[in-house]
């Protein structure tokens, strides 16, 4: 690890400052990516600016149909949550599902949807549940806001504060992980509002998409054999997928169905 220096945020606007007044400052949240990364010495911050002590950035807050997740609060936090339980069980249910006990004891959604990790399970439920990153700036609509491999809309002085979902009438997601650190290889997240549905992908490719024709085919009929008929018509091309040593592009599109219609199972 490379020498930096360490301070502890009191305010967003100081973080703030800080990050427009020093190249290399970097915001430290679980520290679950960008600690390793800078062990592997991939990372050279000047300085990072830890949130941990910013008791305003943690917390879960239900108002009507939306559900806010401040951007300190951890995956078990959102996993345990009673509010979240309650109303988007399945948005629970993913965060449950984040790596392991350490993983989720550390890591933030705030951290998760910055860092846009290609298999990273949040931005499928940020898509499908027409999520909003909310930063000290602005409101930014998902599809905005994820714009490919480990890049987003965020500029450079900008603090994720919050990330809110509208709440759905039904929803699930399912995913095949890695089975060595649980990222999603391929995860599906289905939200349907009203008869109306969005489906989102994390894992396959280089950032989350939604698949338009299942959500046409489905807002049409909701039923498992038109699911698995549009599926058959519409397979999801590999030429863009993501090829590493865990799955080819090919058989990351065979699960994109797979998981599609287990979700749709689920729901
Ligand atoms: C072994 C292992 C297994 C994992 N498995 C999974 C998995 O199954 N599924 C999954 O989705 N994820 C997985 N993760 C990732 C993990 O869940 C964290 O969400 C992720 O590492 C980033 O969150 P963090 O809070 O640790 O952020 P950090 O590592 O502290 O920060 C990550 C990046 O986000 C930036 N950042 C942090 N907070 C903010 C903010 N509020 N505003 C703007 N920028 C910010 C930082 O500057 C940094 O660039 C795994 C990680 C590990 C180490």
């Amino acid at each position: 690890m490379y020498e930096f220096k360490y301070t502890k945020i009191e305010t967003i606007d100081s973080a703030e400052e800080m990050l427009s007044g020093e190249e290399e400052c970097i915001l430290l949240a679980g520290g679950m990516t960008l600690l390793p990364t800078m062990k592997q010495r991939l990372a050279q911050p000047s300085r990072l600016l830890d949130l941990g002590g910013l008791d305003k950035l943690k917390g879960i807050e239900v108002t009507g149909s939306v559900v806010s997740i401040k951007a300190m609060t951890t995956h078990a936090d959102v996993a345990a949550s009673e509010e979240v339980v309650a109303t988007i069980p399945a948005l629970a249910e993913l965060a449950g599902l984040i790596g392991d006990p350490q993983v989720r004891n550390r890591g933030t959604i705030g951290g998760s949807v910055a860092n846009a990790d290609p298999a990273a399970d949040y931005p499928a439920a940020v898509v499908a549940l027409d999520g909003v990153v909310v930063t000290n700036h602005r409101s930014v609509v998902a599809e905005e806001f994820f714009i490919d491999m480990f890049e987003t809309a965020l500029e450079g002085n900008e603090i994720i504060t919050s990330v809110t979902f509208k709440v759905p009438t039904r929803a699930a997601y399912a995913k095949f992980p890695n089975p060595a650190s649980r990222y999603a290889v391929v995860g599906v997240f289905i939200a349907e509002y009203d008869g109306q549905y969005r489906v989102a992908v994390t894992g396959a490719g280089g950032s989350v998409f939604r698949l338009q024709a299942v959500e046409e085919a489905l807002s049409a009929n909701a039923s498992l054999d038109a699911l698995r008929e549009v599926l058959k018509q519409n397979p999801v091309s590999d030429d863009e997928l993501n090829e590493d040593i865990h799955a080819s592009a090919e058989y990351r599109a065979h699960l994109v169905a797979v998981m599609t219609e287990r979700a749709f199972q689920a729901m």
